[in-house]
């Protein structure tokens, strides 16, 4: 014994080499406890005191001694040797991790011992608020683990001084007192503790996005994030809340929101630096400090815009980045020509146009009699006076014989800064003698069988004294050649001598010194039949015309209108076939596996449209995927409306190959458009992280939530959905995808209730898949959802994954019940070879379970095709009568698809209670049962849910699986001969 002592000794004495004091820790770990850090005597509890743990000292490699604990009792049966620690304080940690460094002794080393030898220790803790407590029972320890070597050393690693030190590290769960102790348990092995280092971990200070989070402690549980919300760093401020999440592990994830520089600092290295003089930055969101735009200038550091140089300015538009301008010099070479009353006015642009591109000419017209005055508002121009773009502008309806005076105004945005003289050009001139103008409008007071008495308006513009009126008359039915003139001073006019019953037509012009101005339009009356006068108004022929004219125009616009929309409806029904179309077309169009590309980012240019980053807002972390967190989020494409999407996101420090895998999901979804397959809107691999962004599905996946919705659907929802699914997987197969893990939890469901297939990543297949397994032959296989040919020997195909759409049928209808509930995966796979087949779930219409029956047929070829599965739930949804019979009311379904299960067998010799619970795997209930009186089956038969509660059976996934049990221990004692049961 002594002599195994001292080599243990030995060998701590040559693995010392490997050792040092100086120590440093990750910087997300806190160090509550390091054995080898303490100065002096460790001096821990050990029991018993004497021949049990001692505490020994040896030197590192820098000559600094290390304390050690060691025991090695292995020739002495039923060791029990304890060893406690300092009460160690929590601090504010939740979760503590304990780092142990050990040498163990091979056991086959030493034969003569092999008995009583042990290569193992226990690790213990006991929570306590209380620094110092005495003594504590063995029973008050928890136990952490079992703790063993992966090295063990024997005489000959002594001989050779070769270091076998193993560290091992364990987590104590989630913790709530003040502090704790931990124990090591020594059984009869030969151990060295070299070092025992307790730890937390937290989530060190960090600047991302210009927002600093502070130092935070990880979760209690292992997978808890927790959400902190970050400052903005000095001269920043907020853009969007930033937000990072402290994961369990120490390090920080996705950071949400950001800090921007505030307006005169620029961003450099993570910090928010001023502008330097003579740079400015104008708005949070701009780019960093530019440099003032020319004739601009500051003079202190931190401007948040630049001042223009003496006479040049900036409108109230102008963006700070535009240099600063100045108001154009005056157009040039200014020429009129004036045609009676009217003046044409010409002239080229300024020598200056002050550095803007928003030059404009404006007309100021004066009339100049002993004074000038402006002209008022009767003179028309044309196109307009002000804000010309053209040189050139005709001024109309000035008077005769008159002088103007027209100033032509160079302008710009900034000419109301400085408006001054030099900006205009100015002309003198008189217009000339002109003609009246038009008479505007003719009516007819009175009229009689011979008589038309007509009067007229003078013209709007005489121009000078009207001498006479001419008034030019014919028949409208004879050629306007042979017409007749009446003169006239005043305004009026009867013209007599007329044919009853006889339209006439009508013209009149004014005279001046000047000459006659123009015939007005021609106006049309008729004269009477009666010989008394009859009041009459002047009718434009053009607008009888126009009035015959609408009607036609109406009645056109009624026909075309009534045109219009029955080429809709064909329309409309035209783009709905096409839709159709679409996804018949891709019937024929085969899927393509990307590995199959010699450079697999070929594959995702080829079949995934490039995002960029910008254009995706991430707002919340909504689950853990594979590669890295999944987050909902906004996508606003450009021409596009702003749409809610998902976002898997590539964790950092990722490798090519892992790259390659995660975008792989989006080469596969993006060759796919089906309206129950899951949408791929594109990926960002650009710029990091890299991202797949697909539609965004309110309601997750299906499993959770049929199980948060436990018996809130009708069945034909139900049967609904598991018609999306199956459609969707026929789309999948006629493109001769084959799924392989088609399971309720890679279903995801939108806010309409739609289901869709996703979870088309290549690795999942063997390696991330939660309920996978691995077979004898390698590769994970979810082994509950998966056909047994394809379990047996890989055999995967479209009829495969039709087992497991039954398997998912199955989940929808017992809202997302654990198919086969507790039963090992091995046992599935036995009970499933024997023709075991889960039973219909509660309330499941018997010709579901039927169809999900034959989705379960042994044979591949004997199952339904996805196409024949579409079909037949159409026609339950068309006839929901069919989906009335449940299977409580459910007869035994036919032989050939409903082997002998576990539950038949038993129910056929009728077992006892206990036989029953232990074929359920249930028979942890046995006293529940033997409790309540239920001596037998056949009381069984007749328990209610309630009563299971009031049994102290509280789970109700156990309770649905005794209930779907009993219906069927019923099913079957109906059909045991000479049994009658009451149902
Ligand atoms: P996965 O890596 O595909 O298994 O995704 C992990 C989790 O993220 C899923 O279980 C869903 O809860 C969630 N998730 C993934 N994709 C979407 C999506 N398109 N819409 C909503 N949630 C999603």
């Amino acid at each position: 014994m002594a002599g195994i002592v001292c080599v243990v000794t030995t060998v701590l004495f040559g693995m010392s080499q490997g050792l040092s004091t100086a120590r440093t820790y990750p910087p997300n770990q806190v160090t509550l406890l390091d054995s080898r850090s303490v100065q002096g005597e460790l001096a821990w509890v050990a029991s018993p005191t004497e021949g049990g743990w001692e505490e020994v000292s040896i030197m590192d490699d820098k000559n600094v001694p290390i304390r050690t604990y060691q025991v090695c009792n292995v020739m002495e049966p039923n060791q029990n040797n304890w060893l406690r620690t300092h009460w160690i304080r929590r601090r504010e940690a939740q979760r503590v991790f304990v780092e142990i460094k050990f040498t163990l002794r091979d056991c086959n080393s030493l034969p003569w011992v092999s008995a009583t030898c042990k290569e193992t220790f226990n690790l213990f803790y006991h929570e306590s608020d209380v620094d110092g407590e005495r003594s504590i029972r063995e029973s008050q320890f928890a136990k952490i683990d079992t703790v063993a070597a992966d090295e063990s050393f024997t005489q000959m690693d002594i001989g050779d001084r070769i270091m076998k030190l193993n560290t091992e590290t364990r987590d104590v769960g989630v913790l709530t007192r003040k502090g704790f102790y931990l124990a090591f348990q020594d059984v009869g092995a030969c151990i060295a503790l070299v070092s025992v280092r307790v730890f937390y971990k937290k989530c060190p200070l960090a600047v991302r996005n210009l927002a600093q989070f502070p130092d935070t402690v990880t979760g209690a549980d292992t997978s808890s994030l927790v959400e902190v919300r970050g400052s903005c760093v000095n001269n920043s401020e907020e853009y969007e809340i930033p937000k990072m999440y402290c994961g369990a592990d120490g390090g920080w994830l996705v950071p949400i929101g950001s800090c921007l520089c505030k307006p005169g600092y620029e961003e450099r290295n993570g910090e928010c630096q001023v502008c330097k003089i003579g740079y400015y930055r104008s708005l949070a969101s701009a780019g960093g400090c530019s440099k003032c735009p020319e004739h601009s200038y500051s003079v202190r550091e931190g401007s948040t815009s630049c001042s223009c140089d003496k006479g040049f300015y900036r409108s109230e538009t102008d963006p700070p980045a535009m240099a600063c301008t100045r108001p154009p010099s005056a157009p040039l070479n200014l020429i009129s020509n004036v045609n009676e009353t009217s003046v044409l006015l010409e002239w080229s642009p300024p020598l200056i146009s002050g550095g803007r591109q928003d030059l404009a000419y404006n007309v100021v017209c004066k009339r100049c009699g002993w004074e000038c005055e402006l002209c008022g508002d009767s003179v028309r121009y044309s196109p307009q006076r002000l804000s010309l773009r053209s040189p050139r502008v005709s001024v109309h309806q000035l008077q005769a014989h008159t002088n103007y005076t027209f100033e032509i105004w160079a302008v710009n945005g900034v000419s109301k800064h400085n408006p001054g003289p030099e900006q205009a050009v100015s002309v003198t001139l008189t217009t000339n003698q002109a003609a009246p103008s038009v008479v505007p409008s003719l009516q007819c007071k009175d009229i009689t069988r011979h008589t038309l008495s007509l009067f007229w308006p003078e013209p709007q513009n005489p121009n000078g004294v009207i001498l006479e009126y001419e008034v030019k008359y014919y028949e409208k039915e004879q050629s306007e050649r042979s017409y007749r003139i009446v003169k006239t001073a005043s305004r009026s006019v009867d013209i007599k001598d007329l044919t009853p019953l006889t339209s006439y037509v009508f013209h009149v012009r004014a005279r001046t010194a000047a000459g006659y101005g123009e015939f007005s339009a021609s106006y049309e009356f008729m004269t009477n039949s009666m010989p008394s006068p009859v009041m009459g108004e002047g009718v434009k022929s053009t607008v009888l015309l126009a009035s015959i004219l609408g009607s036609v125009v109406l009645l056109l616009i009624l026909t075309g209108a009534f045109i219009i929309s029955k080429r809709r409806g064909k329309y409309s029904k035209a783009k709905q076939d096409s839709e159709e179309e679409k996804h018949l077309q891709s019937v024929g169009k085969v899927y393509v596996d990307p590995f199959t590309y010699e450079d697999p980012n070929q594959a995702v240019r080829e079949f995934a449209k490039e995002i960029d980053a910008s254009c995706i807002k991430i707002e919340k972390v909504i689950g853990i995927g594979e590669f890295g967190e999944v987050c909902s989020g906004r996508l606003r494409l450009s021409g596009k409306r702003e749409q809610c999407v998902a976002i898997k996101t590539l964790k950092a420090g990722f490798t090519e190959e892992q790259r390659r895998d995660f975008l792989s999901e989006a080469s596969v979804m993006g060759q796919f458009d089906h309206p129950n397959i899951i949408h791929l809107e594109g990926v960002v691999t650009k710029c990091k992280p890299v991202m797949i962004v697909s539609e965004y599905m309110e309601n997750g996946s299906l499993d959770a939530f049929l199980r948060k919705n436990d018996g809130r659907f009708t069945v034909i929802q139900l049967v609904g959905m598991q018609r999306g699914i199956a459609s969707g997987m026929k789309y999948l197969s006629d493109m001769s995808y084959v799924h392989r893990d088609l399971a309720a939890r890679n279903i995801l469901v939108n806010s309409n209730l739609v289901c869709k297939v996703s979870d088309f990543g290549m690795s999942r297949v063997l390696e991330d898949e939660p309920e996978g397994t691995y077979t004898t032959r390698g590769g994970k296989i979810p082994i509950r959802w998966t056909a047994p040919e394809a379990i047996a020997y890989r055999k995967f195909t479209s009829a495969s994954d039709v087992w497991s759409y039954g398997i998912v049928m199955w989940e929808v209808m017992s809202y997302g019940e654990r198919p086969y509930w507790d039963m090992s995966n091995q046992d599935v796979i036995k009970a499933v070879e024997e023709g075991y087949r889960l039973p219909g779930p509660m309330e499941c219409p018997v010709s579901l379970h039927q169809l999900m029956l034959d989705c379960w047929q042994r044979e591949r070829a004997d199952r339904p095709k996805f196409s024949q599965i579409v079909n037949m739930l159409d026609k339950l949804i068309r006839h929901p009568a069919t989906l009335k019979r449940t299977s409580r009311e459910t007869s035994r379904p036919h032989a050939s698809t409903l082997s002998p299960s576990p539950l038949n067998v038993c129910t056929a010799s009728l077992g006892s209670v206990e036989e029953w619970l232990k074929t359920v795997g249930l028979e942890r209930y046995r006293d529940n049962f033997t409790n309540a009186g239920f001596q037998n089956l056949e009381n069984v038969v007749h328990i209610k849910q309630e009563e299971m509660t009031k049994m102290g059976i509280s789970s109700s996934s156990h309770q649905r699986k005794i209930l779907a049990s009993i219906r069927e221990l019923l099913s079957e004692m109906q059909h045991v001969p000479g049994r009658t049961v009451p149902v």
